[in-house]
């Protein structure tokens, strides 16, 4: 599982609406990967928030850009040196990427 793929599921993650095997497939990435565990708790704590209290809280703009900004670095770093064994998976021709 890539990061990607993780993030498109993350909505249904979080809502524990998803197939129990795709769940632990989730599980064992957010072990090795701070960055997407970071998104995921983020999102866990601000569904508990909505759900639990009256009151928003709302995250600081300025904060909210820092983690952005870090969140992209490490994914561009990790995206940048992708691990050696990638089976089955070949890059499409014709599509230049800078
Ligand atoms: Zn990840």
């Amino acid at each position: 599982m890539k990061c990607d793929a993780l993030l498109k599921m993350l909505n249904d993650y979080v809502d524990g609406d998803i197939d129990p095997a795709v769940c632990a497939q989730l599980q064992r990435h957010l072990k090795e990967c701070d960055p997407c565990r970071v998104v995921v708790d983020n999102i866990r704590n601000t569904i508990t928030l909505y759900r639990g209290a009256a009151e928003v809280c709302e995250i600081p703009l300025k904060f909210r850009q820092c983690l952005h900004a870090a969140l992209r670095a490490k994914w561009e770093a990790k995206r940048q040196s992708p691990p050696a064994a990638a089976p089955g998976r070949q890059p499409r021709p014709g599509k230049p990427r800078k």
